[in-house]
């Protein structure tokens, strides 16, 4: 169970002295009980309070890393708005080893062609889960061999025999794939075997309680590498499981539960499995194994993802400079807007839409949209006259034109003077590009 805060404080030197960054050690204190400050900030702390204050130090959700660049877990709150989330859920896509060999080179092929662009940001599957469901220990080994030769991401083993476990995973230990499941039947070989291969482990068990007791079981041998499986594949009981799970690591800081949680969908329709995994994205799934591998369905999936995953304190930001649409001329309009990222490739795909190269330049307003920077004094006429002085413009096009959004109008007359150039107020929305060019660019 977590120290409170006085219970900390007693161990701390009491120097008061501010070098952990706050006045005193009672703030300190209380900061660590709230998960808000690290132990080693303090120079003071002897080795015997620092090995009493460990389980009150580390992080309420142990990172687990596996795979390519896997991270699961280290998550320190319960909703995004009181700080960030820092590690996104990790898609995986099941491959049963119950499928024919083609079948098996198909499916790899086409997870690994899962690959998107949006807003500026690259997203692909993180990795693959091999489902041993063929009964057949041999056939198992084969398939997990047949997944890593047919792609790099980071693979997932789910067998719930030991020997068929070690059997596939011994051959691929060096790319540390994450391996299941511990049973409250198998915990001891299925611990040991991910202990000796260093790689982490799921511990599955039906219910909270039993999860618990699991647990502690598998800790007591020694090991710390979890990944934890409350057992439900119902939506609604996996949500709840998922729920109390984080409530209990982040609020109660109750140490068996202090480790990441992966999920599985059971809805058999890919829409309606979509629907189910991103209930899980949303709370509190670290990892997800999925049966789809269909692009269309994936997309909407991995966009809610990144949508959560974002800090709020800090938009997505596209970098400051001149851009350019198509085989830019000297005749080629020229754009002004935000740097905002979905402002910028709103405008961006408008702008392509048009058929007619253009350039764009996005003003550095903090990644805010036109109308928020606006307010917030950061698309100024001034800024933007200094963001185009910067960025050559005028050597590149032959004639004056400028087009701003039709939100910000209102500041075509100062920047009209500033520039000298002909200030053309565009469309309110992004939307309207493309009836824009035609009738004034055309
Ligand atoms: Fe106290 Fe250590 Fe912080 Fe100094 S650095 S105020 S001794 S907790």
């Amino acid at each position: 169970m977590a120290l409170t805060g006085l219970e900390i404080y007693k161990q701390l030197p009491k120097k008061n002295c501010g070098e952990c960054g706050v006045p005193t050690c009672l703030a300190f204190a209380m900061a660590l009980a709230s998960g808000k400050a690290a132990l080693d900030t303090c120079p003071y702390v002897t080795a015997a309070a620092k090995e009493a204050l460990d389980s009150a130090s580390a992080p309420p959700i142990k990172a687990i890393k596996f795979g390519k660049d896997s991270v699961l877990g280290d998550e320190n709150v319960l909703f995004r708005h009181d700080k960030t989330f820092y590690h996104p859920t990790t898609l995986l896509i099941r491959v049963s080893d119950a499928l024919s060999d083609a079948d098996v080179e198909a499916k790899v092929q086409e997870i690994n062609g899962l690959e998107f662009d949006r807003v500026g940001l690259h997203y692909s599957i993180d990795g693959v889960a091999v489902v041993h469901e063929s009964g057949d220990a041999s056939r198992f080994e084969k398939v997990a061999g047949m997944v890593a030769a047919g792609t790099d991401k980071s693979l997932l083993l789910l067998s719930s025999d030991p020997a068929a476990l070690k059997a596939a995973l011994v051959p691929l230990a060096a790319r540390k794939p994450l391996v299941g499941e511990a049973t409250a039947e198998n915990y001891e070989a299925m611990v040991n075997l991910a202990k000796e291969n260093s790689v982490p482990v799921i511990l599955k068990a039906d219910g909270l309680d039993a999860l618990n007791d699991l647990a502690e079981k598998a800790q007591a041998l020694g090991y710390k590498e979890f990944v934890l499986d409350p057992g439900s594949r119902k939506p609604v009981e996996t949500l709840a499981n998922l729920t109390h799970l984080r409530r209990l690591a982040i609020k109660k800081k109750f140490r068996p539960f202090g480790y990441p949680v992966v999920a599985y969908t059971s809805n058999p329709e890919p829409l309606d499995e979509i629907m189910e995994a991103s209930v899980y994205v949303a709370k509190y799934a670290s990892a997800i194994v999925l049966n789809t591998s269909t692009k269309a369905h994936i997309l909407p999936l991995m966009t809610l993802r990144q949508n959560l995953y974002t800090d709020p304190q800090k938009p997505i930001q596209v970098e400051p400079k001149l851009h350019t649409v198509g085989d830019v001329n000297e005749n080629s309009p020229f754009y002004i807007t935000t740097n905002f990222s979905l402002t910028y490739y709103s405008v961006e795909g408008e702008v392509e839409a048009t058929k007619i190269p253009s350039y764009i330049l996005p003003i550095d307003t903090d990644g805010t949209s036109v109308l928020t920077a606006y307010a917030a004094g950061k698309f100024e006429p001034e800024k933007i006259a200094q963001a185009m002085e910067a960025s050559g413009i005028a050597d590149k096009v032959k004639h004056r034109n400028i087009i701003i959004p039709g939100y910000v109008a209102v500041i075509s007359g100062k920047l009209g003077e500033l520039t000298g150039w002909k200030v053309v107020v565009g469309p309110r929305e992004s939307s309207g590009i493309i009836s824009f060019a035609k009738s004034q660019l055309g």
